[in-house]
């Protein structure tokens, strides 16, 4: 599928819950979210139909995501019927890692490639203080886990924020050196539930360059074909590799190939846009085949040129991180 700009469409995140385990602050205030109505989430069989059209339009790589996945009932059943979709599109997930290491091999089993696991500090109390609950030492057996069952190439995604976590940029970067792991730096976005931050307390990408050159020549990784936004690298000596995400600095909207769905059913052809299809309309009271591919080509037709981020006309996008799915 190509969109108006020439785009090749080829990735779908589902974001299957808005429901967390954490609070992070710079995605959930502290009572969370007043949750989406139980017939609002779309059900597995829904969000199959959905995956199955995309797949038939030529999507190849779903990820799944939320609020949390991984809290979400029947998970790893849904992982295995995705992964059993004709022509087998590549399944991955982004988790906060919490009941990662319970969980690896079965999802492991059931199909999904590889995982991607959210984590801004190694050190314990920060830990609290950014999710507002307890468990580092979860997620860092969730990492284990997922090493040790093949889940790979395993990637970490840590927002910096300026005068909260950004001085572990380096302690991060140290972990590709024991660890075949790519450490991904994703630049802080102003979205709606992270009032705790301000904009300001975005650590640009250049400032996140800046750290990473503090602990080794940075060698640029030349890139294979369409690998997502980040910016790679590594050092001399690293088993691992880094990535930068200049999500705001620098935007990567050229390189777009991404439609998200949310939890409550729509289609969202732009992160930074509150324009959404909601395909519960084609889903009930009876599935309408034809009209969900329809929807689906107009969501690609309706992806912007580029986001407005930094434009004296953008508001910030009124859904938090944890009801897009990031
Ligand atoms: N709960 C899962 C997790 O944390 O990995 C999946 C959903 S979470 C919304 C997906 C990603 O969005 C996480 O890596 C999180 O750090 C990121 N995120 C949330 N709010 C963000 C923000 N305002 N700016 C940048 N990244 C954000
Ligand atoms: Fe939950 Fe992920 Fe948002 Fe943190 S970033 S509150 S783990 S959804």
């Amino acid at each position: 599928m190509r969109d108006t700009f020439g785009r090749t469409i080829d990735y779908l995140r589902l974001s299957v819950t808005d429901r967390c385990n954490l609070r992070c602050r710079y995605c959930m205030p502290e009572e969370g979210v007043p949750p989406v109505a139980h017939q609002d989430i779309l059900s597995y069989e829904e969000l199959l139909l959905v995956a199955e059209a995309a797949v038939r339009l030529g999507v190849k790589k779903i990820r799944v995501t939320g609020g949390e996945p991984l809290v979400r009932k029947g998970i790893v059943d849904f992982i295995r019927q995705l992964a059993q979709l004709p022509s087998h599109p590549e399944i991955t997930l982004t988790t906060n890692g919490l009941l990662l290491a319970d969980m690896a091999d079965d999802l492991k089993q059931a199909g999904l490639s590889r995982v991607n696991v959210s984590l801004d500090t190694l050190r314990k109390e920060r830990f609290e203080q950014i999710t507002r609950r307890s468990g580092l030492e979860k997620v860092l057996a969730g990492l284990d886990a997922a090493s040790r069952v093949g889940l790979d190439p395993l990637k970490i995604n840590m927002v910096p924020i300026a005068g909260i976590n950004a001085d572990e940029i380096v302690d991060f970067a140290r972990l590709t050196f024991k660890h075949p792991w790519e450490v991904r730096f994703i630049e802080f976005m102003p979205v709606a539930g992270n009032l705790d931050y301000s904009p300001e307390s975005r650590f640009p990408a250049p400032a996140i360059k800046a750290e990473l050159e503090r602990l080794g020549v940075l060698l640029p990784i030349s890139r294979q074909g369409p690998n997502g936004p980040a910016r790679l690298f590594h050092y001399p000596q690293s088993r691992g590799r880094l990535g930068v995400i200049p999500a705001i600095s620098n935007h990567f909207c050229a390189e777009c190939n991404r439609l998200r769905l949310t939890s409550d059913g729509r289609i969202r052809p732009c992160l930074f846009s509150d324009d959404e299809l909601d395909l519960r309309e084609v889903l009930r009271p009876e599935v309408d085949a034809a009209a969900l591919d329809a929807l689906l080509l107009k969501s690609i037709g309706d992806k912007p040129e580029k986001h407005r981020i930094g434009e004296e006309d953008f508001c910030r996008v009124s859904r938090p991180m944890q009801g897009i799915g990031g």
